[in-house]
């Protein structure tokens, strides 16, 4: 199977490539992600997720960082917390480039782990990607990726690889947001 992976970062997809590359499935990493801010920080996770795929033996694309073009989308919902509004509009940008990526490039499907983290809503993410699936007609292949031994492979390859591990989802929302409750936790 020729497979598209929508990847937010290094951590979240280092188990899904492992897994999926020993089965012998053909994997291509699409990098994109115009919702990370700032652009050093978007340029540092581009790096560990290229060097990851390289280590594992997956294929890498970028698509353009255009993060003026994603924050017009979700103008109005700034200040939605974290698992909204917001993040509705998010996942579904980047899920209908993927299928339209994958659709361009005849993959056989697109999937996605942008729900990896235990504090991502799976489930919204599953029905950003089916919605992409009606809009560009690319089959989604729906996948938990922390069932299975999946989370603790995830956690030895963070540490094997030594990869950087983000503080924050993305934008500039989640940051301020993990920032306030920083400080109300000290
Ligand atoms: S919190 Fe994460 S998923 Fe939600 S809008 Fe920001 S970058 Fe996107």
């Amino acid at each position: 199977m020729k497979l598209l992976v929508l990847s937010c970062c290094a951590p979240c997809s280092c188990a899904a490539i492992k897994h999926l590359v020993d089965k012998g499935v053909q994997v291509t990493i699409l990098f994109y992600n115009p919702n990370i801010f700032p652009h050093a920080e978007y340029e540092r996770r581009r790096k560990e997720q290229q060097k990851l795929c390289r280590y594992l033996g997956a294929d890498f694309v970028e698509l353009p960082y255009e993060h003026e073009a994603w924050r017009k989308q979700v103008k109005g919902l700034e200040d939605k917390p974290e698992g909204a509004e917001r993040c509705d509009v998010c996942f579904r940008m980047r899920l209908k480039q993927a299928a339209r990526y994958a659709r361009q490039h005849h993959f056989d499907r697109f999937a996605s782990v942008l729900g990896t983290s235990p504090k991502k809503d799976a489930q919204q993410v599953h029905r950003a990607a089916h919605q992409a699936w009606i809009e560009e007609g690319t089959p989604y292949w729906a996948q938990s990726w922390r069932k299975d031994g999946l989370s603790e492979l995830r956690m030895a390859l963070i540490e094997e690889f030594n990869l950087y591990a983000q503080q924050y989802c993305g934008c500039e929302f989640s940051q301020k947001e993990y920032e306030k409750n920083n400080q109300n936790n000290r």
